[in-house]
Order: C-alpha cells, then structure tokens, then sequence
C-alpha cells in the first residue's frame, strides 16, 4: 500500500512540535494574515520559519493556510508573505482563491498549491478543472463527499486527493457560510467564524418562547472516520487531514498519536482492521475528543443524528490531561512535571509519548518544589517531582482515566 500523510494542524508553535513529535507527517499552520482562523492563529513570521526549520529536522513538512476569501484590499503584502514562505521551506500553501493561486504560482513557484477545502472539489471535473485552470498539485475533497465520490475522484483526478478523517464539521459547505457575519459582523471566510451555529439559542414560535429550558444548537458532530481510514488508503487518497487548528496541545497528542498508529497497523498489514483492533483505535482516539462524533458524509447523507442539539458539554472526556513532562532523572528515576490538572498520590497514570506505545503506572508520591511530600496537587502550572518507574522524556504528556 501507497504511504499516505498523516496531517495534522496546529494553532501555535508548540503545537505544530507536539503534532510531529506525536507522529504527524506533515503540519499546516496559519499565518496571522490571509488565512481563516487567522483570530486563533499565533504564527508570526518568525515561529514559521522555525516550524519550518523542525520539520525538517524530523523529516517532516510544514503546509500554510493562505485560505481566505481575498477582497481586492486583502492582497496587500500578499507576495512579499508567499515568498517569504517559499523562502522558510514551507512546502505547500492551502488556497481556496484563484486569484491567490495564480499568484503564488507567478511569485513563488517551487510552493505546492493545494486547493482548500473552502473550494468544495466534489467531483472528478473540478478535481481536473482546478489542475488545468490553476495548476494545483493537490485537491483537498469536500467534507460532503461520500465514499465512492473519494474513490471515483481519487482515481480520475490528475493530481493527488486529500481528505478529512477527523475533526469540526461545518454545517453549510466547508465555511461557505455568512452566519457568523450576519451575527457577529465577523467574516467566516476571512478568518472570522465566531461557530455562531454552536451557539445556544432560545426557540420562539409565534413570538412565545417555546421553553426557557429548551435551548438549542445547530453545530454538527465532529468526524471521526477511523472505520473509514483503510478505505482511503486503499482508494490512493494521498493525504489524511485531522482539523483543529484551536485544539489544544493535549488534543493534538492524543490524536495524532492514535491516528498514527492506526495508519502504521493498516500499512503493516495490509489489509482492514478486524472490528476488535478498530475499537481499541477509536478507543485511543477518543481519548482526545470531546465532542459527539460521527462519521460524516463517508457512509450517509447528514440526518438529524449528525447534529448536536443540544447546549454541548464535556460529557465524552474520557481522561483527564494531569501534566507534561518538563525533565527526568535517569539515576533518582523521578520526573519533574508540571501540572495542568488535580492530581492525587495514588492516581494511575498513563504516559503518552510521541509515536511510543502509552504505559501506565501507579502515582506512589509526589513533592511540591519546597521538597515537601503532598498526598493532592490542586494548582494549575505547579512544579512537582514524582517517581516514574520508565524512562520519560520532556514534552512527554500524563493523563488520567475517569
Ligand atoms: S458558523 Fe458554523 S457553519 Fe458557519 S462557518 Fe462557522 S462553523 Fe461553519
């Protein structure tokens, strides 16, 4: 089986390493211009640069959201960006412009173009439309593409396909949506969404409110395709795209890290997962997730099982993220860790560490930074020293089961 990518988005710069140290072959980022979710973006030119410069130390790739919606004001200082992009090593820019396209095959011609999303490729002729008309190298598919859609456009299109395997959902086209704009005055395809349909809202009929108890929301689950992962791999889809750029770095560990290995089983084997491997995958996956999932478009048209219409809650969370790893002892076997969540002695604790398999252990002790022993840690950012019975490493992140 082609190797397919595996990639993964991060909204800052510590969140694009954590992507690749979890197993991402490929980030893409936004800048702090051009880009949608450019308010949650916190790239300056600088963190490109390096985020460029770690990936290639692992051999990696780093892609750049340049997927506004250009008004004729926006291109300002759009050439001097793309080549300044080109001149990192970025390796491919997302667009979902023409205009954008053109220009940046003019401009900076060894960056990959790829065909955002935002475009809603739908169809082998778009696919070719989009290769011919503005020479992408890369078509990302729609979100409302079934199974056999992928299939027939992955094998018809003369440029490589990529598609979304897990993540937000929009509940109109991939952002074609004026929603947030009306409600907020904020743009959603200039980087604005304020997710105005996850808002809760209070239902009127005829002018009463039908409840006060009854409030409701309009956001879609969010995709989670694992059954679907060997279908992909096997229809030649090129790339595996896992949205998030808010996510936090717990979720992009978790998440890439499980989507890792199962994409590593399936290319071992070569062949679908049984039904008891894929449940321990999704399993893994969502122990990063919050959200109720589904598994979008793949198999069925949207119904009403896809939405969630209720206010949303955290009710999924099945671990809690306790800490990250900030340095370990090979000769105490102790690890230095600062905390994120409560954590008490006696809590077992799951490491998960970059493309490793997760171990367990059982919390004997922990000392606060005076050196004094504490049976509970309340405090968010805490400094505490704790035995692990294995090998750590820095970054490296501990979780709890709930
Ligand atoms: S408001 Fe909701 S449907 Fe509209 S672009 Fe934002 S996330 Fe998508």
């Amino acid at each position: 089986m082609k190797k397919t990518e595996l990639l993964a988005p991060a909204g800052d710069l510590a969140r694009a390493k954590t992507a690749i140290r979890y197993g991402a072959d490929a980030v893409y980022i936004g800048g702090q211009l051009f880009s949608l979710r450019s308010r949650a973006s916190n790239f300056t030119m600088e963190d490109i640069r390096e985020a460029c410069a770690f990936a290639e130390e692992y051999g990696r790739a780093i892609h750049v959201t340049v997927n506004m919606i250009p008004h004729d004001e926006d291109f300002e200082g759009l050439e001097e960006y793309l080549k300044k992009l080109e001149e990192f090593g970025v390796k491919a820019i997302i667009a979902a412009s023409p205009a954008v396209m053109k220009l940046a095959r003019r401009c900076a011609p060894s960056l990959e173009i790829h065909c955002s999303t935002q475009m809603s490729v739908t169809n082998s002729c778009a696919a070719k439309f989009m290769h011919e008309m503005f020479d992408v190298d890369r078509v990302v598919l729609a979100r409302e593409c079934t199974m056999g859609e992928v299939k027939r456009i992955t094998k018809e299109s003369p440029v490589e396909t990529e598609a979304f395997i897990h993540g937000g959902m929009c509940v109109n086209y991939s952002g074609r949506c004026t929603l947030s704009n009306r409600m907020t005055l904020r743009d959603a395809n200039r980087g604005g969404c304020a997710q105005s349909c996850r808002w809760q809202y209070h239902l009127y009929e005829n002018g009463k409110e039908l409840s006060s108890d009854l409030l409701f929301t309009a956001g879609s689950k969010d995709l989670l395709a694992a059954k679907h992962i060997y279908d992909l791999m096997d229809a030649g889809v090129a790339s595996l795209k896992i949205e998030g750029r808010m996510k936090t770095e717990y979720y992009i560990a978790s998440v890439v890290s499980a989507y890792r290995h199962l994409i590593d089983e399936i290319m071992e084997t070569d062949r679908p997962l049984s039904e008891e491997r894929l449940a321990w995958h999704t399993k893994q996956i969502m122990r990063g997730e919050n959200r109720e999932t589904w598994a979008g478009f793949y198999e069925e048209k949207p119904a009403e099982n896809s939405l969630i219409y209720h206010p949303n809650s955290d009710a999924n969370v099945n671990h809690d993220f306790l800490a990250t790893v900030a340095e370990y002892d090979k000769d105490s076997g102790t690890a230095l860790i600062e905390t994120r969540n409560p954590i008490d002695a006696g809590d077992e604790i799951e490491v998960l560490s970059g493309t490793m398999n997760a171990r367990t252990f059982r919390l004997e002790w922990m000392k606060n930074e005076d050196g004094e022993f504490m049976e509970h840690s309340r405090r968010p950012m805490a400094l505490l020293r704790i035995p692990v019975p294995f090998e750590v490493r820095k970054e490296d992140l501990l979780r709890r089961a709930r």
